[in-house]
């Protein structure tokens, strides 16, 4: 499934983490002892912030825009840097090129590329049965955002990292972030001055004076970086909830996954997981003409540039071209 040999097990796809109680989602136990404070508060306050949204005072056309822009290209840390290229490994950039995508992606608040990776890689060896971490057939809400709010002991462990993202954590910066968490929380914060700076003296030198600076700093603040963030969290967790319920399946891959024509759009590409699923290795998902897959778009912009290499073909085609050698 993941074709370095990093990652020999979920590679194998025969690994399995024994469960530790008669249901893995248990194992944290029930009542208030399991609520995933760390990421309840965070999901929460970024939500509560996102709302200022409504307020006329903190609206501007250029926050809108930033927001949606801002979504695909925050997004594609998510989609190309924590998916692609460090789950599945199906492409290699140069490694500040990782890192950088890597630091994207922390900006949006979706946890280590460790715990993402480790995570991700389970669902696809356990898809849809009892140890995956977010199957709908433990509910919508639990496999869109409720998995995330309960205490997963089972995958804090350094025996699951070092199962399911060896290859991962073995690199200085991704283990340092595993060490010091609290580091994503800083470079979200950091992320959110660079847009309230840039507003400031945008506002300033557009509006005429500082009031105007003050005011578009507010927008971009709410608009680019928190509504962006809600919107990117709830991309994501569409790719596990919705584009396993609904949408067509074109091949019988022994779960649920199915290709989904909104998530695909908004997600860039990630909603053709029936594809995805079949074939997890290959950087591209589009298997049919209208399966748009705007991240290989985005991979095929960085081999024409110089800094992808190895791009895993889809499996038709790598079967093609063994049986020609
Ligand atoms: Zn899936
Ligand atoms: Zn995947």
């Amino acid at each position: 499934m993941h074709p370095t040999p990093a990652a020999p097990a979920v590679a194998a796809g025969t690994g399995r983490i024994s469960a530790v109680a008669s249901h893995p989602h248990a194992a944290a136990g029930g009542g208030w002892s399991g609520v995933h404070w760390e990421y309840v508060v965070p999901i929460f306050v970024v939500h509560a912030l996102a709302c200022l949204a409504l307020l006329p005072w903190c609206f501007s056309w250029s926050g809108v825009v930033l927001a949606l822009v801002g979504t695909n290209v925050f997004g594609a840390g998510i989609n190309l840097g924590y998916h692609r290229l460090l789950t599945h490994r199906s492409l290699k950039v140069p490694l500040w090129l990782e890192r950088t995508l890597a630091t994207v992606a922390l900006c949006c608040l979706e946890d280590t590329p460790t715990r993402w990776v480790a995570t991700h890689r389970l669902h696809h060896v356990h898809s849809d049965d009892p140890e995956d971490p977010h199957t709908p057939r433990d509910g919508v809400g639990w496999s869109h955002v409720g998995w995330l709010l309960r205490r997963s002991p089972d995958r804090r462990t350094l025996a699951f990292f070092d199962r399911y993202a060896r290859d991962v954590i073995a690199d200085r910066y991704y283990r340092f972030l595993e060490r010091h968490p609290t580091t994503i929380l800083w470079i979200y914060i950091a992320h959110v001055l660079v847009f309230a700076l840039a507003g400031l003296l945008v506002g300033r030198l557009t509006g005429g004076d500082w009031d105007h600076g003050v005011r578009l700093a507010a927008s971009w603040i709410v608009w680019a970086a928190f509504v962006r963030t809600v919107l990117v969290w709830h991309i994501t967790w569409s790719v596990n909830s919705l584009s396993h319920l609904f949408g067509y399946r074109t091949y019988d891959t022994g779960e649920d996954s199915r290709n989904n024509w909104f998530v695909a759009l908004v997600a860039a590409g990630e909603g053709w997981h029936n594809n995805h699923h079949h074939d997890p290795a290959s950087a591209s998902v589009r298997h049919q003409w209208w399966e748009f897959d705007l991240t290989y778009c985005f991979i095929l912009l960085l081999a024409r540039l110089g800094l992808a290499t190895d791009i895993i073909r889809p499996r038709h085609v790598r079967r093609a071209a063994a049986s020609r050698d």
